[in-house]
């Protein structure tokens, strides 16, 4: 395949998507991401999306194989955050002129459907910002009560497009299971966001073009590709992590086949390099999520180890994303940064 015709497509095949990861040559991957950089450039602009994150619990009923925050992992301290306490935080966020608030925790069905619209309604009314729900699997009812309570985003990754892998991952649930309620999440008019994990055991690199296409299916508004890192206490803790290079390809690639999405450039590719977040953004990404989880809750949101950025304060993070922004020639956004496809339903 000629590389510099291939990455001028419009439109990329299975086996283009497998070349394109498989690039071994620092040339050659060079080419991959100045291409991706103008990509984003055409479709996203020059400006960097922040969405601010708070961590409302780390209660989990889930057993993902992966994950620190597994119900089977009794190391971890667990915490809930009160209603008053998020919608605080959620002031905290927009007082730094960042217009996303997004709410993520385990499965934890003590924040029932009536505790989470009451926040949404409480956050809504007293600011002007886009809501993103990132609570997990729910039953459909509930985000159907939270899309009418003001939400406007859900996030829930598909982690991996191989049904067996799946899993494997998750105890025999179903990644069928999975697409359905992503599906079910467009048709309420969320604009959704999905993506997968890089480098957890079993995967290939077919399986990471198949996650690139399966994003590609689903119209994503937002698509995240983040690193796997082991975490202590569960089964793949003496896993060996992602390679940030592949992660690197996989945003690029990405950037390539979607176009017009938003990619965020993960704390965890931050947490595996210490410049990971200014490459991810010249990799095509035009997202990043700073932590907002208030002191002393943010610590215990263990999802894998030695977490970027852990014990800082919130507010030293933005000058420091600020200033990291900045230096690559980007700038953030003061908008709320909503979907970029036409046929999204916008806040
Ligand atoms: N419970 C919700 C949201 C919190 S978990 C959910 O699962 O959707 C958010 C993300 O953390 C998951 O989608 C998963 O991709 C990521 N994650 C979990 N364990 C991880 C690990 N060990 N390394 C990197 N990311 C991990
Ligand atoms: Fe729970 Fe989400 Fe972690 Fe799975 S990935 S164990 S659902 S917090």
């Amino acid at each position: 395949m000629d590389l510099d015709e291939l990455l001028n497509n419009d439109s990329f095949t299975k086996e283009e998507i497998i070349f394109l990861l498989s690039l071994k040559k620092e040339e050659e991957i060079n080419k991959l991401f100045q291409r991706a950089d103008e990509v984003r450039q055409k479709y996203c602009g020059n400006e960097v999306h922040l969405r601010g994150i708070i961590e409302i619990s780390n209660y989990c009923e889930q057993n993902c194989i992966y994950c620190g925050l597994r119900f089977d992992n009794h190391f971890i301290k667990r915490y809930r955050m009160s209603p008053d306490e998020i919608v605080k935080t959620a002031k905290t966020i927009t007082n730094e002129g960042i217009f996303t608030v997004v709410l993520q925790s385990g499965e934890d069905s003590y924040f029932d459907s009536e505790i989470i619209s009451y926040i949404i309604y409480q956050i809504k009314q007293n600011t002007d910002v886009a809501i993103t729900l990132s609570l997990g699997e729910r039953n459909f009812d509930e985000y159907k009560k939270w899309k009418i309570a003001g939400a406007d985003r859900y996030l829930l990754k598909h982690e991996t497009a191989n049904p067996r892998l799946y899993e494997a991952y998750h105890f025999k649930q179903e990644l069928s299971e999975r697409l359905e309620h992503l599906e079910f999440l467009k048709s309420l008019g969320y604009q959704i966001g999905s993506g997968n994990l890089i480098g957890l055991p079993m995967q290939t690199i077919e399986d990471i073009a198949d996650d690139i296409l399966l994003c590609q299916k689903f119209d994503l508004d937002m698509a995240a590709f983040g690193p796997f890192i082991p975490s202590p206490h569960t089964p793949y803790h003496k896993k060996k992590g992602a390679d940030v290079l592949l992660t690197l390809k996989t945003m690029a690639v990405a950037r390539l086949v979607l176009k017009n999405v938003h990619i965020p450039s993960t704390t965890a590719l931050a947490t595996l390099d210490k410049n990971g977040r200014k490459k991810g953004l010249q990799c095509g990404a035009n997202v990043v999520m700073p932590d907002f989880t208030p002191f002393p809750y943010r610590e215990h949101f263990q999802i894998y180890a030695n977490r970027k950025c852990m014990l800082d304060d919130p507010k030293v993070c933005s000058s420091c994303l600020q200033f990291q922004i900045e230096s690559i020639g980007r700038k953030i956004s003061k908008s709320k940064g909503d979907s970029l496809k036409q046929n999204a339903i916008l806040s």
